[in-house]
């Protein structure tokens, strides 16, 4: 990793001085010298790391410039490494290295079927542990349908809701928060030590209380089986002008933001992923004709002006958001788009 580093530094120096990221004009300038200079890394490897560090820099523009550390992680691709049932090969100074890989059931599906990319092994230093990761391509990843999509809003009385009716409430989250921050402040007017070390273990409490909440959560929305694409309001630096003050506070508060991460990870672990869309007008306007107007909504209750679509109005949010998904997502005609499904409500 060292050496790689220090190989992948010298091509962005080189790449800075000539502004290019040429890999044949790089190979050229640079191979051989850094042969000599690290005659221990194997060829494929330092061409990977050639091919990393050109790419990088060209994904900056020369704006930045990229740097690896020498604990840095490396990337595999086919020349540097095997894949042979459950045995994986790196390449390695000296000999290569050998892993027979534990597949869990989980991943059985994609390990036997989808197609093998590459790898990148990283290193932590707290835990002094060695990662490897798997990238795995679907061969033919099917045509997105509007059911594979699951628009989610979010909110303050339910921490999200999605565009088919599941509502997570946060009332127990609210009323735990509340609780908390008066004992915390009873705690700290009295400011004695026993009550500073009653304010420190009650912390550890709350935060564990939102972890699990937002665990739960995440995991009940990203295991359901039919959807493969979360769309979820974008809500990173916009102030968001028709949601008040309250709500603005608690969409920028780290429990909030918690579930978006669990639900990422949790996501990505599946095969699935999230996206983010165009927040503005989702709880407006009509998600069956278009129709935007503020009194369509009254609190909880959505009531279109024009079409006279009804619907619980977090219900109405979650239909709009998914469709903004299809809106931005290029792999969609606007024709498609136009059809919206009638919901019937009672
Ligand atoms: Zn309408």
């Amino acid at each position: 990793m060292a050496q790689c580093a220090e190989i992948f530094n010298a091509h962005i120096d080189w790449a800075l001085e000539h502004k290019t990221y040429n890999k044949s004009k790089a190979h050229r300038d640079l191979y051989s010298q850094l042969r000599l200079t690290y005659p221990d890394v194997p060829s494929a490897l330092l061409q990977a790391t050639r091919d990393n560090a050109l790419e990088a820099i060209k994904q900056t523009k020369f704006k930045r410039k990229p740097r690896k550390k020498p604990t840095s992680g490396l990337r595999y691709d086919k020349r540097t490494m095997t894949l042979r049932g459950e045995q994986l090969t790196l390449s390695c100074i000296g000999k290569r290295v050998k892993l027979i890989l534990n597949v869990p059931d989980y991943f059985r599906e994609i390990y036997d079927n989808w197609d093998f990319r590459g790898a990148t092994v990283t290193y932590t230093k707290q835990t002094k542990q060695f990662w490897v990761r798997l990238v795995f391509e679907h061969p033919d990843p099917e045509k997105l349908e509007h059911g594979d999509v699951q628009g989610i809003d979010r909110g303050l009385y339910h921490l999200c809701s999605t565009h088919d009716g599941k509502f997570f409430s946060s009332n127990k989250i609210r009323a735990t928060q509340r609780r908390y921050l008066y004992n915390r402040k009873q705690l700290q007017q009295k400011g004695t030590r026993s009550a500073k070390r009653r304010l420190k273990a009650m912390s550890g409490r709350e935060k564990r209380f939102m972890r699990d909440v937002n665990h739960c959560v995440s995991k009940e929305l990203a295991n359901q089986p039919e959807y493969r694409i979360f769309a979820l309001e974008d809500l990173s630096g916009i102030r968001n002008i028709r949601r008040g003050k309250k709500l603005n506070k608690w969409l920028s508060s780290w429990p909030f933001s918690m579930l978006e991460d669990f639900l990422t990870y949790k996501s990505v672990a599946l095969g699935k992923k999230i996206a983010k869309v165009d927040a503005r007008y989702t709880s407006q306007r009509c998600s069956r004709c278009g129709y935007c107007y503020k009194a369509n909504r009254k609190k909880s209750r959505f009531h279109c002006r024009s079409c006279h679509f009804e619907a619980h109005s977090d219900v109405n949010s979650g239909l709009n958001i998914r469709d903004n998904y299809f809106l931005s997502s290029t792999n969609w005609s606007e024709e498609q788009v136009a059809v919206n499904q009638p919901i019937v409500t009672t």
